[in-house]
């Protein structure tokens, strides 16, 4: 039987680049899995129901909260993110390492819980080009992006809470920075 997989956190100020980092992991190397949230925020121009998110109602959002089915579940800037449950566990128990691209709150969360968590954070190459990125992919109104902006900084506290920080100034580096991470921790976890 293969060895269980490991979950690993990715969070990162929204515009960081982490979705393309993860698309480039997943089409990279093929001992990986990515878990797909359950959202209240609505699909941006070209995002998927169930590729990007399972974009759902309020209703239902709460309707699974009561009936246990995330992992961890947060808001992040007027909307509700969580991480349905089954699908991470069957991947992990398929010998997937499950990437969670998720915020601080919830990675707290799912730290505690489970501690053997590999967290990774991603920062920008500077505060400017965070700011170029966001306006740049032009997918949120001015007001949003200032909301986001200043969360970007609130998070900033919480950085020291994380085990690996990646600076995305070259994905390909930044691609294999995240295998060699996860690698050696693998080893690490399994000599423990
Ligand atoms: P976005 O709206 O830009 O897709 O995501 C906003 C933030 O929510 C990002 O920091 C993203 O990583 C985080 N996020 C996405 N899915 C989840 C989830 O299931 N749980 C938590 N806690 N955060 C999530």
């Amino acid at each position: 039987m293969s060895k269980r997989g490991i979950m690993v956190i990715l969070s990162g100020f929204a515009g960081t680049g982490k979705g393309t980092i993860v698309k480039e992991v997943l089409d990279k190397y093929d001992n990986y899995a990515i878990s797909v949230s359950a959202t209240t925020r609505q699909p941006r121009p070209g995002e998927v129901d169930g590729v990007n998110y399972f974009f759902i109602s309020e209703e239902k959002f709460e309707e699974m909260i009561e009936n246990d089915e995330f992992l961890e579940h947060a808001s992040y800037v007027n909307n509700h993110y969580g991480t349905p449950r089954p699908y991470v566990e069957k991947c992990l128990s398929h010998g997937k390492n499950v990437i969670l691209e998720i915020e601080i709150q919830g990675a707290l969360k799912i730290k505690e819980k489970y501690p053997e968590t590999v967290m990774i954070f991603v920062l920008p190459p500077s505060a400017n080009e965070l700011k170029s990125r966001l306006i740049g992919r032009g997918t949120e109104d001015k007001q949003t992006i200032e909301l986001r902006l200043k969360r970007a900084i609130e998070e900033s506290e919480y950085i020291d809470k994380y085990q690996y920080v990646l600076i995305n100034d070259n994905l390909e580096k930044c691609v294999e920075e995240f295998d060699e991470i996860i690698r050696s921790e693998q080893k690490r976890i399994q000599n423990n």
